[in-house]
Formats: C-alpha cells, sequence, structure tokens
C-alpha cells in the first residue's frame, strides 16, 4: 500500500500516515462561518484538503475514509445581516432572518466549491444542530475542574488547567498573551481564559442551558462535533494556519480536558495563505475578491484549481493574472489531448508519490506536464483526475466558446457608419476579412450586424482584429 507522509504542526516534521481505523479514515477540516461569499483565500484550505480526500479514498478506497467540514452558523455577523434586513422592512422574525441568511450563504458556498471541483465532505455538520452536545461537553469541563461559570451566564474555560496549551504552535502561554489581543475582562480568573458559553439576547437565536438562555463560542463547535461525529481519537485535522492559534490550541485544549482518554487529532496540517499579486488580500488595498467575482469576471473554477495546485500547501499562494492565463492555456491543450480517451487505469505511480509526499501538489503537476510531452494521454487523464482536474464536470468552459461577440458587431457596426459618410469602406472590409479569417460568418443589414460562429472559430483572431495594426 502507498505510504502518505504528512506535515505534522504538532511535532514539526513530516510523518507516515499510520491510520487508526484504515477502514475509516478520519479527516476534520474547519469550515466557514457562513455570513457571507467565501472570498479566494477561503477556497484555498478546500482545495487542498479535497485532494488529501482523493488521495486517501485512492489509497484507503472510497468506502474507507470519512471527511468532515462544518458551517459555523452562529455569528454575531449573520446576525447583523439579519437585524439589518428586519430594519429595512423584511418580512418573518429575527429569528427567521437569521437562518434565511444562514441558508443562503450555504447554498453560495456548496455551488462555488463545486465550480472549483471539490467534492462534497460526507458529513457537514452545522453548529446549530449540535447544541446539545456543545453544552454536554461543557458540563463535562466544568465537572473536570477546567472550566467555570461566571454567574452572569459567561461559562469560560481556564486555560491554566490544561498544561500542555500552546503545544500546537510551539508558544508558550506568556508570548501567545503578547502576541494576541487578549480581551482581559472582570469575569476571567486569567486573561488567556476563553468563552466556551455566552449569554444572548432575546430575539437573538439562543438556547436554554444550565447557565441560561445563550448560545455556544466557536471554539467548542468544532470540538463537539468532531466528538460526535468521529469519537475521542481521529487521524487528520486541518485548516489555515491563521486558525492554529487561538482556535486550534483551544479545540484541543477544550477536546483533550474532556476526553483525556483520547488524542484528539493525531495529525494536524495547516495551508499558508492566500495573497494577489504579491500582497495581502484585503479590501482596503482593493485586491478582495470572492470566488464568484472571479467566477463572473470569466476564471473557470478549473483555472482557479490548477493556479492553486501549483503551489504547495505550506507555501504562501500568490494569485496572479498571468498564472490565471498560463494556467487556462495548458488545461486548453490537455483537454485537446485526452479529448475522447480513456483514462488508464490508475494514476502514473510519480503522481501518487509527489502527492503522497506531505500533497506536493506543484512536484504532481510537473509530472502531468511530462505526461503530456511524452504525449502519455490516458495516463495524463487519470492522473489529472485524481488531482480534480480534466473531470467532465469541470470541462464546460473549455467546450463552447462562449465569447461575447456583442463588441465585434458593434465595430464592425460602427466602421459601417463612419464608412457611410466617408465612402472609405476600407476598414469595413478589413474587418469583414479579419472576421471570416477568425471563422466567423458576417451577417449584415441595415438594423445592425450580426455575427455567427462556424466550425473553425478561433476566439484569439478574432480578437486579434480589433487591435489596432
Ligand atoms: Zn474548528
Amino acid at each position: 500500500m502507498t505510504t502518505i507522509k504528512l506535515h505534522n504542526t504538532r511535532t514539526r516534521g513530516k510523518e507516515v500516515l499510520d491510520p487508526i481505523n484504515p477502514d475509516d479514515v478520519r479527516l476534520y477540516l474547519c469550515g466557514p462561518t457562513v455570513y457571507d461569499r467565501a472570498h479566494l483565500g477561503n477556497a484555498r484550505p478546500v482545495v487542498v484538503f479535497d485532494v488529501l480526500y482523493r488521495l486517501l479514498r485512492e489509497v484507503y478506497g472510497p468506502d474507507h475514509v470519512s471527511y468532515a467540514r462544518n458551517f459555523t452558523d452562529v455569528d454575531d455577523k449573520i446576525n447583523a445581516t439579519a437585524v439589518a434586513r428586519k430594519e429595512a422592512g423584511a418580512p418573518g422574525t429575527l429569528e427567521e432572518l437569521v437562518q434565511e441568511r444562514t441558508e443562503e450563504t450555504i447554498s453560495w458556498y456548496l455551488a462555488d466549491m463545486a465550480e472549483l471541483g471539490a467534492l462534497e465532505p460526507d458529513h457537514m455538520p452545522r453548529a446549530t444542530a449540535y447544541i446539545p452536545q456543545m453544552i454536554a461537553m461543557i458540563e463535562e469541563l466544568i465537572a473536570k475542574g477546567h472550566a467555570y461559570p461566571d454567574g452572569a451566564g459567561h461559562v469560560l474555560f481556564s486555560v491554566k488547567s490544561y498544561k500542555d496549551y500552546g503545544a500546537l504552535s510551539g508558544r508558550s502561554v506568556d508570548d501567545m498573551i503578547a502576541g494576541a489581543r487578549v480581551e482581559v475582562a472582570d469575569n476571567k480568573r486569567d486573561p488567556m481564559d476563553f468563552v466556551l458559553w455566552k449569554p444572548s439576547t432575546d430575539e437573538l437565536p439562543g438556547w436554554e442551558s444550565p447557565w441560561g438562555r445563550g448560545r455556544p463560542g466557536w471554539h467548542i463547535e468544532c470540538s463537539a462535533m468532531s466528538h460526535e461525529l468521529f469519537g475521542d481519537s481521529f487521524d487528520i485535522h486541518g485548516g489555515g494556519n491563521d486558525l492554529m492559534f487561538p482556535h486550534h490550541e483551544n479545540e484541543i485544549a477544550q477536546s483533550c480536558c474532556a476526553h483525556p482518554e483520547g488524542d484528539f487529532a493525531k495529525i494536524w496540517l495547516h495551508n499558508e495563505m492566500l495573497q494577489v499579486e504579491g500582497k495581502k488580500m484585503s479590501k482596503s488595498l482593493g485586491n478582495f475578491f470572492t470566488v464568484r467575482d472571479l467566477l463572473e469576471q470569466g476564471y473557470p473554477g478549473e483555472v482557479i484549481r490548477f493556479v492553486f495546485l501549483q503551489t504547495h500547501y505550506r507555501k504562501p499562494m500568490d494569485w496572479t493574472d498571468k498564472k490565471a492565463k498560463e494556467a487556462e492555456a495548458t488545461l486548453r491543450k490537455w483537454r485537446a489531448l485526452t479529448a475522447g480517451i480513456e483514462p488508464a487505469p490508475s494514476a502514473a505511480a510519480a503522481v501518487i508519490a509527489a502527492l503522497s509526499d506531505d500533497l506536493n501538489t506543484a512536484g504532481a503537476v510537473a509530472e502531468l506536464h511530462k505526461l503530456a510531452t511524452t504525449g502519455d494521454a490516458a495516463s495524463l487523464l487519470a492522473s489529472a483526475q485524481l488531482m480534480g482536474l480534466l473531470t467532465e464536470e469541470l470541462g464546460a468552459w473549455a467546450k463552447g466558446e462562449e465569447v461575447d461577440l456583442s463588441v465585434y458587431e458593434q465595430a464592425l457596426f460602427d466602421a459601417r457608419a463612419v464608412a457611410m459618410e466617408s465612402k472609405d469602406f476600407a476598414e469595413v472590409d478589413r474587418l469583414k476579412s479579419a472576421y471570416l479569417e477568425a471563422g466567423v460568418e458576417v451577417r449584415m443589414s441595415k438594423q445592425g450586424v450580426e455575427l455567427v460562429p462556424g466550425a473553425g472559430f478561433d476566439p484569439a483572431k478574432l480578437e486579434a482584429a480589433l487591435k489596432p495594426l
């Protein structure tokens, strides 16, 4: 059997994946808070862990891998949108408007991630469906002396009660206090203590609990949901490295203190962040965009995925327009090369080897280029498909040329109007012959110009026709 090695953040080295139960390899990824469209950075872990999921399915069998990715559907930003809608006169109770916002965001998220070729996880737990499990876990933590209620509706986790706190990121508690904006509050015994439960207002979503009506803190969600689905110990926990502290440190503290007999997650995988044209993506820099923005600008989901996979997940991923253009050209070439070909029975050994070496997708892409150069189309197809590329579902963009012809129609229409005045038809004739050369039939009438692409349609030539000579 193929040996998979992964870089474990906790031990800071590459480790052989040795599943607790090879018949049920369990992978948990922290999912989105569903308050708005996913931005491009949110999509990176989804694509990275989708490749890992596909590799695990290849190695252990599709029925022997369980992948969970949660939806955080309790959040102030969701509530804020619902309140704004209510104030703008939207019908329904605040609770219904909260529900509406989470439902629409979840459906956007699933549609956008599907366009990037991400398989749906086996489990997509929503926090609001696991409130009793969270309450039970908090009670357990209080009983074991790791948490305390403040008497005013909050329950806090006592960080000092867990000696290994900070072991994941390798920082001391003092360093963490210095590096993070730790909120000092009167109800905390120690500034590092974090919220497990907090009170809610009457109108906003809340649940009855031993500490009054309230709602869970963010960190307890993942601990409770992963325990319910996967038990005390499971194989791999993933997320962006921005979640390492405090979210993942807190998850570990909660889970290991509530269930000290287990290991929680054995291997921790963290992906690096995404940049745009060498800069951090931010609204103030004007380089912030959602996955949907890119798709609407005409970047096919498969191209976005391919650009992502060219960088190793532990390195910062720089999204550039140049990379997207090159990715598009490569995929077009590979799709032409593999058209009508049956994929080989399995992916190329070199591709599986690269992926098994800490998910070296950049190395795997290099192998795909080699297969394309040698003309091994069947192997190229099988190997690319293992990485979620060159699949049937993602191929629509490369089939029909959905080029907007109206700009070319207008150019010819305008040129004719000018020619009618000047009696010089040279530009009209030039455009007509350039369009014909590009494989487009030209139909002209008094009302306008209609262009009809034919079999030999070449969008690049059409584009060239409008370039100044
Ligand atoms: Zn989490």
